[in-house]
């Protein structure tokens, strides 16, 4: 009963708690949800409209500043073009400057002086000179790549390979950003040549290989068809390994490629759009902006959604089951990650079932304590009751003997002078047992109530041992046993309880006498082992099986079978010999065996200073 009410009730009462409340916070969380998620995504919105401000506004100044339309790096990675919008075109880079407005009338007559040279009479060598007469008048970035380029293709079919290769090097390295009529730079030209005369193939694929790895960043950007097929041609030719690799990067390359080609039809619907908001595009997607050039057509801004989705959302193009609609925002949806939580401060499902599996373990830790205290209980009541009927057992024994022998001498008739003294002998005897068993009693009660006292005082380990020996003699010779002695007498003078001590040993010699069984043999052995005083009573009884024999000092406690139902005890008896020991800073341990015998070791330890 007193379990049920203590610990189960309990445990179920906590268990229906956890479950109301769990199903409660689940129907809050039902409930919380939706207006949460609402301000998660008004939340990320805001956030996404302030780093594409950021974005546009950062890009517009660069431009401003640099003054630069067609080329230079965009401000921000995010950005994957920025283009003017020219006439309802977006431009790209390299055409805004293909007008080429040659200002020097003496760079086009050198150049055509040469191209006459060059292809009508063949004269080679003057036709180099013409063009590099050229390139010494050019004022323009373009007249000089011009320039240079045709004094490389001329000096190749005059065969001078040693002056073509650095003219073309040359360019490679200055003609980056420049373009031709076309929009083609000048430096693909000059690796083509590199490549198709096998002039330094290395040297042009390593500056191709650079321009894909560059991706997004490349000073020739985005969007130039004839460009970018040009770079890719370029590359098959070349067909090396680190060729083919960068044909496989630009994959993303040309990817955006063909969407800037597919937006570019497109354009009529998507620009009025973008002039007033962001307007999404193509499977990424892209996010989309006109915004007024710092001077000049608008411009065209078109950012990559996953660089700029917040933390923890994704951009999508299209309306999805989890997708919400965003303002500020044309076509563009957003998801927020599943995995995060939206109902506010919730304790997690594992801390709920750690949770619950502590409060059956704690159920089940306590039931078994709870169980395990009660049987003690229930064991030392039962030993308590044992007990009491014990000592009146033991006290009537000795008293009757006494009590007989007495009245037998009393009335007189005895005449027999050995009878007589026998009588008396065990008179005496019995009631020294009677003290025993009483000093026994009064000490463990003693030892409860924490009142016991050891007076120790130099004592002779020897004597002690001596006198025990004598008082056990006559009760011993009576019922046949022969005790047989062993005491090292070099054993010096140490501080002892020496009457402790000594019950303690007729404690032990009085058990080797009740579980003797069959045999008559006692050992009382008194030697020093390893730092101690060792007093050993060895019997050749009954034995101690295993499982009893770190039992037998708790107090009252008997062991039970067949071979000590009749032997009359109190259990108090090592009870005491372990307390007399361990005050005494030693300790006492048996070695037993059934059937064999035991041996009890009462050990004290003595050291120098002691002695
Ligand atoms: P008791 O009054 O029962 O002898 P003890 O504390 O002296 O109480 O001993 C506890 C139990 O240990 C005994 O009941 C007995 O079963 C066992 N025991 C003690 N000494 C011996 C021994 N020499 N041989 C076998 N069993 C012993």
């Amino acid at each position: 009963m007193l379990f049920l009410v203590a610990v189960v009730l309990p445990a179920a009462a906590l268990f229906a708690l956890t479950f109301r409340y769990l199903h409660q916070d689940e129907e809050m969380a039902r409930r919380l949800e939706p207006g949460q998620k609402f301000d998660a995504v008004d939340q990320a919105q805001r956030e996404l409209t302030a780093s594409l401000d950021a974005i546009r506004l950062q890009e517009v100044n660069r431009r401003a500043q640099s003054r630069e339309t067609s080329t230079g790096l965009p401000a921000d990675p995010a950005i994957v073009f920025a283009l003017s919008l020219d006439k309802g075109r977006l431009t790209f880079p390299g055409e805004t400057s293909q007008t080429l407005s040659y200002a020097s009338a003496r760079f086009i007559s050198f150049r055509d002086d040469g191209q006459l040279r060059e292809f009508q009479s063949r004269d080679f060598a003057a036709a180099a000179a013409a063009y590099q007469a050229a390139l010494t008048v050019a004022r323009q970035p373009a007249e000089g790549c011009e320039s240079r380029l045709a004094l490389g293709r001329v000096l190749l079919k005059a065969q001078r390979q040693v002056e073509a290769l650095a003219v073309l090097r040359d360019m490679l390295r200055t003609c980056g950003a420049t373009t031709d009529e076309q929009g083609m730079p000048y430096t693909l030209y000059a690796a083509e040549r590199l490549i198709s005369m096998k002039l330094d193939l290395p040297l042009a694929e390593e500056y191709l290989v650079r321009l894909v790895h560059e991706g997004q960043q490349r000073e020739i950007p985005i969007g130039l068809p004839l460009v970018d097929s040009m770079i890719r041609s370029l590359l098959q030719s070349i067909g090396t390994i680190s060729a083919r690799q960068a044909l496989a990067e630009d994959a993303q390359h040309l990817a955006n490629f063909g969407q800037v080609v597919a937006l570019q039809k497109e354009l009529g619907r998507v620009q009025p759009l973008a002039e007033k908001e962001w307007v999404a595009y193509g499977t990424e997607p892209w996010l989309l902006k006109v915004t007024p050039g710092s001077s000049g057509p608008p411009l065209m801004l078109a950012v990559s959604s996953t660089k700029v989705a917040p933390p923890g959302t994704k951009l999508v193009p299209a309306r999805t089951d989890r997708s919400y609609a965003m303002s500020g925002f044309t076509g563009l949806e957003i998801e927020l990650d599943p995995n995060r939580s939206f109902a506010g401060d919730r304790a997690p499902a594992a801390m709920i079932a750690g949770g619950i599996g502590l409060i059956l373990l704690l159920t089940v830790l306590s039931g078994y304590l709870f169980i395990h205290g009660v049987n003690r209980d229930l064991q030392m009541a039962e030993m308590r009751s044992h007990f009491v009927a014990s000592v009146s057992h033991e006290l009537k024994t000795p008293l009757t003997a006494i009590r007989m022998f007495a009245e037998t001498l009393s009335l007189g008739r005895m005449n027999n002078e050995q009878a007589k003294s026998e009588y008396l002998e065990t008179i005496v005897n019995e009631s020294e047992r009677l003290a025993r068993l009483v000093d026994n009693v009064l000490d463990f009660s003693k030892i409860e109530q924490g009142k016991k006292i050891y007076r120790m005082r130099p004592t002779e380990l020897p004597d002690v041992v001596r006198s025990a020996a004598r008082a056990m003699q006559y009760p011993l010779s009576q019922q046949g046993f022969s005790l047989n002695v062993s005491i090292d007498e070099s054993l010096q003078s140490m501080p002892a309880d020496a009457d402790a001590l000594e019950q303690a040993i007729l404690n032990l010699l009085s058990n080797a006498v009740k579980y003797s069984g069959e045999g008559r043999e006692i050992e009382l052995c008194c030697a020093r082992r390893n730092g101690h005083a060792v007093i050993a009573v060895t019997d050749r009884g009954i034995g101690i099986a295993a499982e009893d024999q770190a039992r037998v000092f708790e107090k009252f406690y008997r062991v039970r079978s067949s071979n000590t139902a009749l032997i009359a005890g109190t259990g108090l008896g090592l009870t005491l010999v372990k307390h007399i020991a361990e005050a005494h800073g030693g300790a006492v341990d048996v070695e037993s065996s059934p059937g064999k015998g035991s041996t009890f070791s009462l050990r004290i330890p003595v050291s120098e200073a002691t002695a």
